[in-house]
């Protein structure tokens, strides 16, 4: 199965993702998680995005779609769940034609849809292991001690582009860059809508459901 999951940042695409890779056993490839990876690794590519992400900007859809294809092209049969990625409408493109070219398409795009209010509050309250990258938020998911990753102890940081002025600049960015990407999906007929205003566990039976509908 290939899956997009669609929505501004804070709508929840990370979490969600997690269960439809244990439920469905597809891989997980989530753009802003690789480009961090190669920004610790400090590859050309890290040093290239960085001031991009730390701004709260797109990196050019030419690295990205490099980046992705080559992740893409080593997924496994059963298909992958898309977080981050496409994310301008040429990008779509790119992938589309990625894919039409060995027979394959998109069987779903999920639109996480989210209030405002409610996105400004998850992702500024958000803090992230620097070291195994596992997320928290300081009212809704606490770790167990507080400042300090459950798995490896590490401190935990706010994400530079987690900050507040950086947050709004990253909501400008999705609805003038990401949301027309909604609308290349809609003419294909594969976009599922979904209210992630509801708790996680409300969101993500909806999401099985529909998935789930596909299948059979
Ligand atoms: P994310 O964790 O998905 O919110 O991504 C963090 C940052 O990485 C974004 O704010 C962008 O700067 C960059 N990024 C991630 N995915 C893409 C993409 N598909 N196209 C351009 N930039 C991206």
């Amino acid at each position: 199965m290939r899956i997009i999951l669609l929505g501004a940042p804070g709508a929840g695409k990370g979490t969600h993702c997690k269960r439809i890779v244990e439920k469905y056993k597809v891989q997980h490839l989530s753009s802003g998680d690789i480009l961090r990876k190669e920004r610790a690794a400090n590859t050309e590519l890290g040093k290239k995005a960085q001031s991009y992400m730390d701004s709260g900007k797109l990196v050019p859809d030419e690295l990205i779609v490099e980046m992705m294809a080559e992740a893409i092209g080593k997924a496994p049969a059963a298909g992958f769940v898309l977080d981050g990625f496409p994310r301008t409408v040429n990008q779509a493109m790119e992938l589309d034609k990625a894919l039409s070219s060995k027979g394959r398409n998109i069987d779903a795009v999920i639109n996480l849809q989210v209030n405002k209010d409610i996105i400004l509050n998850r992702m500024t309250g958000r803090r992230s292991c620097p070291k195994c990258g596992a997320v928290y938020h300081i009212t809704n998911l606490k770790p167990k001690v507080e400042g300090k990753c459950d798995i490896d102890g590490e401190a935990l940081v706010q994400r530079a582009d987690d900050k507040p002025e950086v947050v709004k600049e990253r909501l400008e960015t999705y609805k003038e860059m990401t949301k027309p990407v909604v609308g290349f999906y809609e003419k294909k007929g594969c976009v599922y809508e979904v209210d992630a205003n509801k708790s996680a566990e409300e969101v993500i039976s909806i999401i099985f459901n529909t998935l789930d509908s596909l299948i059979k």
